[in-house]
């Protein structure tokens, strides 16, 4: 079976959903192809920035969102030896949305899934997995083969977009390589119940032996220990006892709750990667999120710098879209990349930094307990300097995308 549409994007994450219903919103008809049946995986990030709330108020989506649970983090603190940082304050940004918010992203994703299906123009398949691109006798691509639970299917498009995150599918198909840069870390993900007595919310616990972050979900805490790359293996040699002990020796506070870990079966190994591609764009198709760059889980960033992606394509393609030549598109494909390539590289040289001093894997002593005396004034003189505007560089980014 061949269908035709103007858009094909190969996954629906928060990249491949944003630009569905973005486009669809702009009567352009646009087919997005999930291999998974449903959006709920919990290797997904759950951070929802100010800028992606600033756009869901603009989609008219408020209260959509509201309507589903999330947990609204003004501050977001880190222990650090011991010591409670107050590291980003969104507080001075402008109103309404001065916090981060905390969201399972499958609920996000079937929120955007549910607006894009009230325009006609939207075609989300579940369960479709992209094999491959094709192109037409001139070389462009034309679209791309599919695997159905019904079979075989082959969409064909005046654009494709690869939005199939880090392990693209299409952009392998396209012979496309992103230049690696080596992040030092892996993570080891688990979930612990949630404390009896709550916990102060708190993203990150950094010990000179480990740095472990906890996200509040309904009922248990989604952790992530940080380790260094390649060290998966000896950590389950060493046992669960040994992964149990680590934890309760860095955070006191949660050695209760490592009782809940009941095989290292429920440890999943999560593989931190950062990289970008040189080119996002080949005659008949884009790459966007991170099929183009993928993004460390430092600063939570990269579902807004996926969205702000798709939000950037949307703008560039709708008009070339409406000319109708292949030619008008490709050149608002490129676009993209030349709007969105430098925020995201600035990003990605932060994430690298943070990722050679403190995310090592290995633990860092940046703090002493009680702090000295300098790293008290460091702490009541800089820290509040910074904060403001770590808080724009984390929760906007380094550029704003204003919608089609
Ligand atoms: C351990 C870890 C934790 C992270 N935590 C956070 C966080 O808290 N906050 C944050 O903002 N970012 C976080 N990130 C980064 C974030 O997950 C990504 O940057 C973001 O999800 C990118 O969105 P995307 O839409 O480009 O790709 P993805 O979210 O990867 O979505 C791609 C989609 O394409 C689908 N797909 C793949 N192949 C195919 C195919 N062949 N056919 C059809 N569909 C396909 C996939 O099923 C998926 O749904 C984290 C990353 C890691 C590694």
């Amino acid at each position: 079976m061949t269908v035709r549409t103007e858009v094909c994007i190969a996954g629906g994450g928060p990249a491949g959903v944003m630009l569905g219903l973005l486009l669809a919103r702009e009567g352009v008809d646009v087919v997005v192809l999930e291999k998974h049946a449903d959006f709920f995986r919990d290797f997904r990030g759950d951070t929802v920035h100010p800028a992606t709330m600033n756009l869901l108020d603009d989609l008219g989506l408020r209260d959509a969102f509201d309507a589903i649970p999330h947990k609204p983090l003004p501050r977001l603190d880190a222990v650090v030896n011991g010591v409670r940082v107050h590291a980003i304050d969104f507080t001075s940004l402008p109103k309404p949305n001065r916090f981060l918010t905390l969201m399972p992203q499958g609920d996000l994703l079937e929120m955007l899934a549910e607006a894009g299906r009230a325009h006609p123009s939207f075609h989300l398949h579940m369960g479709a997995a992209v094999t491959g691109v094709r192109r037409s006798e001139d070389g462009r691509v034309s679209g791309v083969h599919a695997r159905t639970a019904d079979g075989e299917v082959e969409i064909e498009a005046t654009i494709t977009v690869a939005a199939d995150g880090r392990a693209s599918t299409v952009r392998d198909a396209l012979g496309m390589r992103p230049r690696e840069y080596g992040v030092p870390a892996d993570v080891a993900w688990f979930r612990l119940p949630e404390p009896e007595t709550p916990l102060p919310d708190t993203l990150a616990w950094i010990t000179d032996e480990m740095m472990l972050v906890t996200f509040p979900r309904p009922g248990y805490l989604q952790s992530g220990m940080l380790i260094p790359k390649g060290s998966f293996g000896t950590l389950r040699e060493e046992g669960l006892t040994a992964f149990r002990d680590r934890i309760a020796r860095s955070v006191p506070r949660l050695a209760e709750q490592t009782a809940g870990l009941e095989s290292f079966d429920d440890v999943k190994l999560l593989s931190v990667q950062i990289n970008r591609l040189d080119r996002w764009q080949v005659p008949g198709a884009l790459l966007i999120g991170d099929a183009a760059h993928a993004m460390s889980p430092a600063f939570g960033v990269g579902i807004n710098y996926a969205v702000q992606d798709a939000v950037a394509a949307a703008r560039l393609l709708v008009p070339a879209l409406r000319s109708g030549a292949g030619i008008v598109v490709d050149r608002a494909a490129a676009g993209v990349q030349r709007r969105r390539e430098r925020p995201t590289a600035m990003m990605q040289r932060i994430q690298r930094a943070v990722h050679a001093r403190i995310a090592t894997g290995h633990g860092l002593k940046v703090l002493d307990n009680p702090p000295t005396r300098t790293q008290r004034a460091v702490m009541r003189l800089a820290l509040p300097l910074f904060r403001p505007v770590v808080a724009r560089v984390v929760g906007y980014g380094f550029r704003r995308e204003p919608l089609p």
